[in-house]
């Protein structure tokens, strides 16, 4: 039996984790569910915000189920941000983001597209440097990165039976770095099946809104990824419905691109869904994709009969929604 470490963390994440369980548990799925803590709360509860024993049951697990956590607002120097541990830690190297327009009635743009940013490097290092009048950023981008990040784009294009990939970069600036990339991109899609294609940001950026039923696949950096999911999930209905994984050779954290949102935290006022999604991709990555298919048709038919919430234009708290959403999967 697959193992899932469960961390519900702060502000939404617990409301929508709890949402997400629920749907696991009605479809069925074959897992055991280990919870662990990360975060603000845990901090709170037991000194750390990423204690020995969380690292210790992810190790175990097969994938982790995660909401959200809340940075702490007053300055700690000793601060380490514990996703940013977990994505060194265990290797996630890509971050792939499923963006798609769930009803017509939600978003603006039929976008279906998969991002898969690179998710380790780029201008992420964190090195800074004062300078005379300035400061100098790092940004890092290795062969092996460039490589591993194009070659797992390729297997999800494969597998999810999408015909094209878009190489997303800044060539025309970063020469030689984006170049690489580039590069790199032209030889290992060659032979794939797949066919190329290259846009800079920008004007993938602007291709989202005005030509999304060119876009199947975008393999881009970390910066680029990070502001064209965020564009992509906006035009297709925002946080609310916007699911992702961090993924590793052997390991993968799957997580709603939305942070704790604290300004509605404890408000029953969270859109689950993002989370709900999240779940489905993972029971799909843990070989179980007819139950994600079937939440995945619970959602679009959901939306169809007016179960909402309030940021999709409808009237149901989180969970109102979830009781809804519940029966509606009892009948597809
Ligand atoms: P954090 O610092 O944890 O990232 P944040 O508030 O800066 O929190 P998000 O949590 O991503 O960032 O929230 C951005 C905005 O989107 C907030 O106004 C929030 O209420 C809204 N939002 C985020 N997720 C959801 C959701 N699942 N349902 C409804 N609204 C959401």
């Amino acid at each position: 039996m697959k193992r899932v470490t469960v961390i519900r963390g702060d502000g939404i994440g617990p409301e929508v984790i709890a949402s997400a369980l629920e749907a696991v548990r009605a479809v069925d799925a074959d897992i055991e569910i280990m919870e662990a803590g990360m975060g603000l709360a845990c901090f709170q509860r037991t000194g750390s915000y990423l204690p020995q024993e969380t690292l210790d049951l992810l190790e175990e697990s097969d994938a982790a189920l995660f909401g959200a956590i809340t940075s702490p607002v007053a300055y700690d120097p000793s601060y380490r941000s514990p996703l940013l541990h977990l994505r060194k830690a265990f290797d996630l190297f890509a971050n792939i983001r499923p963006v798609r327009r769930w009803h017509r009635t939600v978003g603006l743009v039929d976008l279906d597209v998969v991002i898969v940013r690179e998710n380790t490097e780029g201008m992420y290092t964190g090195v800074e440097r004062e300078v005379e009048d300035g400061v100098i950023t790092e940004r890092k981008i290795t062969r092996r990165a460039c490589r591993r990040i194009v070659d797992k784009g390729i297997e999800i294009c494969l597998g999810e039976g999408r015909r094209s990939i878009t190489c997303v970069h800044k060539s025309n600036v970063l020469r030689r770095s984006d170049g690489m990339f580039r590069e790199i991109f032209r030889e290992r899609v060659a032979g794939s099946g797949l066919e190329a294609k290259e846009l800079l940001v920008d004007a993938a950026a602007a291709a989202m809104v005005q030509q999304p039923e060119k876009l199947e696949c975008l393999i881009t950096l970390n910066l680029y990824g990070d502001i064209l999911s965020d564009e992509a999930a906006a035009l297709t209905g925002g946080l609310g419905f916007a699911p992702s994984v961090n993924m590793g050779d052997g390991f993968a954290l799957f997580e709603p691109t939305h942070g704790s949102a604290p300004d509605i935290a404890g408000q029953d006022r969270a859109n689950p869904v993002a989370a709900i999604l999240s779940a489905a991709m993972m029971l799909d990555y843990l070989g179980m994709p007819a139950r994600a298919e079937r939440i995945e048709r619970t959602v679009t038919e959901a939306l169809e009969i007016g179960v909402r919430t309030f940021d999709a234009g409808g009237r149901m708290g989180t969970k109102e929604f979830t009781k809804g959403f519940l029966e509606v999967l009892d009948t597809v």
